[in-house]
């Protein structure tokens, strides 16, 4: 038996649940899937966004730790760059993403967790690894950087940033993102985002070097503890993947099924700065839509439109910088949005 709807969505992140919820919204039936038991956990997340994002989710105001108020980078051992106005809030992503789904429920979306997808057949039949199949006239893949949707057509991240974060007891209260860019950190940087009473600390590479993520998370670890800016206990440890490659082919078919790509399985995260949460809502509200009206070809062209100079530009800065085999302090500061350099 293959259990049937309108619109089958495939992941329960932010841009699964933003389309669930706008397919809905427009009458279609809508089955949600995610292989996780419940919404945003674990939370594998830095937690920041910037402050536009109100625009597209008016959950971030429910779902806020801490405003951010500006930004300082640190190039290799030099004192801090400041960028003052760099304005944001940090998230409880776990709260966020379940305010999503509810938000998807009441539009009526069917939402089923713990709900592995295995495989996409060529017919756009989705396979669940408990043996049920589903199949829809849309198909939207929200399933995060290694979407089994997306290899169903072709469309596949290949170049990914690996990560690892610790979170760890703020010493004193601190209202910016701190970056730390380093040729010890290649293909990615260093943060700490403050959280209240806590910070994040991670860093992302290219996946070539991923065995040196936890020596070079300690390492920042310890230089902050040194400073008197963190404590030494470790609360929590999370990572993951970032798509970096930039967009993907975001829309195809599978026999009579339309396929539409969203988030991070469109590779929508900015290769440079890893941020995706809010391409992820605002591209997931647009496949939904997208996926009620029929109107597949204009989502494509509207993410190109939003997405494509932006993206284009991190993905050259990131190049040019992943050609130096050891980039100096003038390679760093190019390949990093809070330098004039990056922009011209
Ligand atoms: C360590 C780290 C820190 C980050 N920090 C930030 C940050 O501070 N700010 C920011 O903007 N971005 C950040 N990002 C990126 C951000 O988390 C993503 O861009 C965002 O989550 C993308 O949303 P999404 O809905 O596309 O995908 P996801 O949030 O990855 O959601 C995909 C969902 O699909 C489900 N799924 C996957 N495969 C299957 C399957 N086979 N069957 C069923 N379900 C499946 C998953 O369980 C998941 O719930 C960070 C990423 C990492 C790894």
């Amino acid at each position: 038996m293959t259990e049937t709807c309108d619109v089958l969505v495939v992941g329960l992140g932010p841009a699964g649940a933003s389309a669930a919820a706008a397919a809905a919204a427009r009458g279609s039936r809508v089955i949600a899937l995610d292989r996780r038991r419940a919404p945003g956990r674990p939370v594998q997340c830095a937690e920041f966004v910037p402050a536009m994002i109100a625009a597209h989710a008016d959950d971030v105001a429910r779902s806020e730790r801490q405003r951010i108020e500006a930004m300082a980078t640190y190039v290799e051992d030099d004192p801090p760059d400041p960028t003052p106005d760099f304005r944001g809030r940090m998230l409880d992503r776990a709260a966020f993403d379940a305010a999503l789904v509810a938000r998807a429920v009441r539009a009526g979306a069917e939402v089923r967790f713990s709900s592995p997808v295995r495989r996409v057949a060529a017919d756009g039949t989705v396979l669940l690894s408990d043996g049920a199949r589903l199949s829809a006239r849309v198909l939207v893949g929200a399933d995060g950087p290694r979407s089994v949707v997306g290899r169903a057509i072709g469309s596949v991240n290949t170049a990914l940033v690996e990560t690892r974060q610790i979170t760890v007891p703020l010493a004193a209260p601190h209202a910016a993102t701190d970056i730390f860019l380093s040729a010890r950190i290649p293909g990615g940087y260093g943060w700490l985002f403050p959280k209240g009473a806590i910070a994040h600390v991670g860093a992302g590479v290219v996946p070539s070097e991923r065995a040196r993520l936890k020596e070079i998370v300690a390492a920042l670890h310890a230089r902050l503890v040194a400073d008197g800016r963190l404590g030494r206990d470790i609360l929590a440890i999370t990572g993951g993947a970032i798509p970096v490659g930039g967009m993907l082919r975001v829309q195809g078919a599978l026999g009579d099924t339309a396929v539409l790509l969203a988030g991070d399985a469109a590779g929508l995260a900015n290769p440079v700065t890893g941020a995706g949460i809010a391409a992820a809502v605002h591209s997931g509200r647009l496949a939904g839509e997208a996926a009620a009206s029929g109107g597949y070809h204009e989502y494509e062209e509207e993410l190109r439109d939003v997405y494509a100079r932006s993206l284009a530009r991190a993905l050259s800065r990131r190049r040019e910088l992943l050609a130096s085999a050891a980039p100096g302090k003038r390679e760093l500061r190019r390949a990093w949005i809070a330098y004039p350099e990056y922009w011209q």
